[in-house]
């Protein structure tokens, strides 16, 4: 069951919006914390692999 966070009427799970007031059931917020989490770690990986490969030039 899903709860709506707008006026709280209790929906079904199948149910993208909600029956009473229309509110959208999806939760964007975390679609979006998804996407920055997904990011942030090619960010982290891509510096590494630059750190390794200066590391590898030094030598
Ligand atoms: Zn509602």
């Amino acid at each position: 069951m899903k709860k709506c966070y707008n006026c709280s009427k209790v929906n079904k799970d199948t149910d993208n919006y909600c029956r009473n007031c229309g509110y959208i059931l999806k939760n964007k917020k975390y679609y979006i914390t998804l996407g920055v989490m997904v990011i942030s770690m090619i960010v982290i990986l891509a510096i590494l692999i630059l750190l390794i490969i200066l590391s590898f030039i030094k030598i």
